[in-house]
């Protein structure tokens, strides 16, 4: 492998905080509605992470793309000037889509957002010359509605978020990163046109080939390049069903040199990759069964305690394989020949089978039984990192070992990712 591995550590941590206030005034005419109402501020004010708490003077529920142009063109065009955010799902950690005496753009909530599927035209331009099918969306459409939309297809996006219940627009401003990323690239990389309104109140298409700094600012630009409003997404036949798999290691750098390999076969035929690599780090027993497992049964096939070495860490490597009618008799082979080569604890094998719809939405059962003990709607500190190949090492001993090791009930999650996707 000659691209250098980049592993993406998500450290989730558990803590509290609180907020301040602010009050309302000016508006324009927009064909959808423009609220002051105290809910609909207060919402606009709160996020996931729940740390941070600014206050709009007013939130746009747009009915149609003209009105995020209107208000983009009144923003650049008053005097005063306000800030505008779009707000997708608010899962943002730090306060992200607020707009302190601004205005926000609800745009999760566009009555009548629609989904049309098409097929790109073969020519010899960069972005069509990829072929195959796309889907057309609102920038404020959820994932998972795209996905249930799509396979009403036999069809689905090829690169995914861990968490479906996030929009469009918010994902392809950040990056949109899973288990699949190594193959297919993030989200960001699976887009072949946007509309965005800019600052100006503009509405531009961009692609690779049409407007193409507007595109590639858009994309991974923090919210910051205009506001996505439409976005053509790549798809692909959807798998019927997923081979689920866990296994387990005590030595970082085994688990870790085993993530690797199964990210440089990604040029590989479908048949001798897995199709999602992904990791996360045990420093506490009670988290095996917890974040994302009670679709493995048996839950715990090892005595995590018995096997825990190097002061009580361990790391689960996760894969999957896709499979449908047609590869169903070869799935089992294909995973078998595949675990040979890893060098996992023996007998630490988790496995299971299950719809790709259940797959790609395992995190919304976690979220409903988090939201049942009240556990959901709290603040979220949390922290991404892209650390070298290089500074790897290093990190597991500080902070796995070190700073986290026992201490922490947070979600440790590892992405192994090929710089060049
Ligand atoms: C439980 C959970 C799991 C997650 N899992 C993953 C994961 O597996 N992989 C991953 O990559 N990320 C993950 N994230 C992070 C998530 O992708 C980002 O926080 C994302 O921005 C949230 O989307 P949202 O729709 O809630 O965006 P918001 O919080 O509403 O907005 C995020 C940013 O995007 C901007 N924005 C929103 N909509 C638009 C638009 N239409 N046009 C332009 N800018 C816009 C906002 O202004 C803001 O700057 C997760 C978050 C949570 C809470």
């Amino acid at each position: 492998m000659d691209t250098e591995l980049l592993l993406m550590v998500v450290i989730c941590l558990l803590i509290s905080t609180d907020g301040l206030t602010l009050e309302p005034t000016e508006l324009l005419g927009v064909e959808g509605r423009l609220s002051v109402e105290a809910t609909d501020v207060e919402m606009a004010s709160l996020d996931f992470g729940g740390l941070s708490r600014d206050k709009p003077l007013a939130v746009l529920h747009p009915a149609s793309v003209n009105d995020v142009v209107e208000l983009m063109s009144s923003a650049y065009g008053s005097a005063r000037g306000f800030t505008v955010s779009a707000r997708g799902h608010g899962h943002s950690i730090n306060g992200q889509a607020q707009a302190a005496n601004g205005v926000v753009i609800e745009m999760s909530r566009l009555k009548g957002s629609w989904l049309r599927i098409g097929e790109l035209a073969h020519s010899s331009s960069s972005s069509s010359s990829k072929g195959g099918f796309y889907v057309d969306v609102w920038g404020g459409e959820l994932w998972i509605d795209v996905l249930r939309g799509s396979l009403e297809y036999g069809l689905a996006p090829r690169s995914w978020t861990d968490y479906l219940y996030l929009s469009v627009g918010g994902t392809l401003s950040n990056a949109g990163i899973s288990g699949q990323a190594f193959n297919h690239g993030p989200q960001i990389s699976n887009v072949y046109e946007l509309d965005v309104v800019t600052g100006k109140g503009e509405l531009v298409t961009c692609s690779e080939d049409k407007n193409s700094e507007l595109f590639h600012g858009v994309l991974g630009g923090l919210g910051q390049f205009g506001i996505i409003t439409r976005a053509r997404i790549a798809l692909e036949p959807a798998p019927q069903r997923v081979r689920w798999i866990r296994v387990l290691y005590s030595n970082f750098s085994t688990f870790t040199r085993d993530q690797e390999y199964l990210i440089s076969l990604h040029g590989e035929p479908a048949s001798q990759k897995f199709d999602y690599v992904e990791g996360f780090v045990i420093v506490d027993e009670g988290l095996i069964n917890n974040w994302r497992s009670s679709f493995f049964s048996p839950r715990n096939p090892v005595k995590i305690s018995s096997i825990a070495a190097n002061g009580g860490v361990l790391y689960c490597l996760e894969m999957t394989k896709n499979y449908d009618n047609t590869t169903a008799t070869t799935v089992d082979q294909e995973v078998e020949a595949l675990l040979k080569k890893l060098d996992f604890i023996p007998a630490s094998v988790f496995m299971t089978d299950l719809p790709y719809i259940d797959f790609l939405d395992r995190v919304h059962k976690a979220e409903l039984k988090l939201k049942s003990k009240g556990l959901w709607d709290v603040p979220h500190p949390w922290l991404n990192l892209f650390v070298p190949k290089s500074a790897i090492e290093e990190f597991d001993s500080g902070v796995f070992k070190g700073i986290l090791g026992n201490k922490t009930s947070g979600p440790i999650l590892i992405y192994p990712m090929n710089k060049d996707k």
